[in-house]
């Protein structure tokens, strides 16, 4: 009967464009349905040009400016790196690689769980020189200040963490592959959306203290102040942790993360260590801002969103890509066609997820100004958050589009100007 869409033969390139336009289409407007309401939007850019002005020195603009530029450049290589090695496995089928698949087809199962960890290593292995001019480039410039040493362990400790849900990602792929074929991405996208849950849930209690401490925050003026903003905020916090990040580096943060039992509000110890008391509470209460409008739970519902057509273009690729190899589908040849498309699809669909991701963000300062009710608090967190960190105050519009997370400093700064000159207007 009909296998449904393709696992392999005729895909047609009409309905795989139609896919690919449907998948970024849907990612686009959950992107806009998802985006909070901004309350009022008033946001001041000629202020925040005269705070740029006189807070920041030339030669502190072209420092962070340098800085970033040669980290966007180890960026683009990395990312360039990474398709060019996915798309060799994926492309190259001369005599060895043939030879290669063959003999992991033997025992498909094993032999895809082979094909996920041999990816993943050789990733791994090819971007190390990128990961270390990244970490020289911190080093330089002061904000590193981890030693080659413990770096190494991290990268082999993080090659290895993330060598077992490829292998089991692989594995899981072809299993589903031969049973499924046409109807694969419906399993798969149940299975990706499963694995993002799970993933956000143990991430903060599993993964993230193998690579630092995480305390309790000690009872203290500190402790009493996120006590006292949570409750003016009206929101529960679950735990609130200290991590010692000033092991690796002198950027300043702080994040929540984690959901239901693992929900958490983690700051960095250079965060209680250098702000203010003004800088901190605005930190504090921009973190508050995501518990109490639910954005790790936003952030999933993204993905539940998006993964079923991005699930669906990759399984069509991937199906054009095997046969035009003449691979053998239902084996491990399926494994790095599934890691190009993987890719490429989840780079595409991050930058609808990064606009909302902006949203948020500003969503959050927005929220921490009106908690605090001191928007120079936030501007001042923000200077010394973009010296602290060496930021590009004002990045490139480009990268700012496809890969800025947040609101960028320059813009941040606005929001809070922004808020200052309402907040005269009301008086
Ligand atoms: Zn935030």
């Amino acid at each position: 009967m009909n296998s449904g869409p393709a696992t392999g033969r005729g895909v047609n390139g009409y309905v795989l464009a139609g896919t690919a336009a449907g998948a970024v289409l849907a990612a686009v407007i959950a992107a806009v349905l998802l985006s909070p309401d901004q309350g009022f939007p008033v946001s001041d850019p000629s202020a925040a040009a005269r705070v740029v002005a006189d807070r920041f020195t030339a030669s502190e603009l072209s420092r962070s400016g340098d800085y970033r530029s040669w980290g966007r450049l180890i960026g683009v290589a990395t990312l360039v790196v990474e398709f060019a090695v996915l798309g060799f496995f994926a492309f190259w089928r001369g005599r060895r690689m043939k030879l290669l698949l063959e003999k992991l087809g033997r025992r498909p199962l094993i032999g895809a769980l082979l094909a996920g960890a041999g990816i993943s290593v050789a990733l791994a292995l090819v971007e190390l020189p990128l990961d270390l001019a990244a970490w020289q480039l911190g080093r330089d410039y002061g904000l590193v200040s981890q030693d080659l040493g413990p770096r190494l362990l991290d990268w082999l400790l993080s090659t290895l963490i993330s060598m077992l849900p490829a292998a089991l990602g692989a594995l899981l792929a072809v299993a589903l592959w031969r049973w499924l074929r046409g109807k694969f991405w419906i399993a798969a996208s149940i299975l990706v959306a499963v694995w993002a849950i799970v993933t956000t849930w143990l991430w903060p209690v599993v993964v993230a203290p193998v690579f630092n401490d995480f305390n309790p925050l000690p009872a203290g003026p500190t402790r009493s102040e996120v006590l006292r903003l949570a409750d003016r905020a009206g929101v529960k916090v679950g735990d609130v942790y200290v991590v010692d990040a000033s092991r690796r580096s002198s950027t300043v943060n702080a994040y929540v993360n984690g959901i239901g039992s693992s929900k958490r509000v983690v700051i960095y110890d250079n965060a209680i260590r250098d702000l203010g008391p003004d800088e901190f509470s605005a930190l504090v209460a921009h973190e508050l801002g995501h518990v109490e409008a639910k954005d790790l739970r936003r952030g999933l519902t993204f993905a539940l969103l998006v993964i079923p057509l991005g699930v669906l273009f990759v399984q069509l690729a991937s199906g054009a890509l095997l046969k035009r190899n003449g691979d053998d589908a239902s084996g491990p040849a399926l494994v790095p066609v599934l890691a190009l498309w993987v890719t490429i699809a989840v780079f595409v669909l991050q930058v609808p997820g990064n606009a909302l991701s902006r949203q948020v963000e500003a969503k959050a300062d927005r929220f921490s100004i009106g908690l605090t009710g001191d928007p120079q608090g936030l501007v001042d967190l923000q200077v010394r958050l973009a010296k602290a960190n060496l930021s590009d105050v004002d990045p490139p519009a480009l990268w700012q589009f496809l890969f800025g997370t947040h609101p960028s400093t320059f813009d941040r700064i606005a929001i809070a100007e922004g808020a200052k000159v309402r907040g005269s207007d009301e008086d």
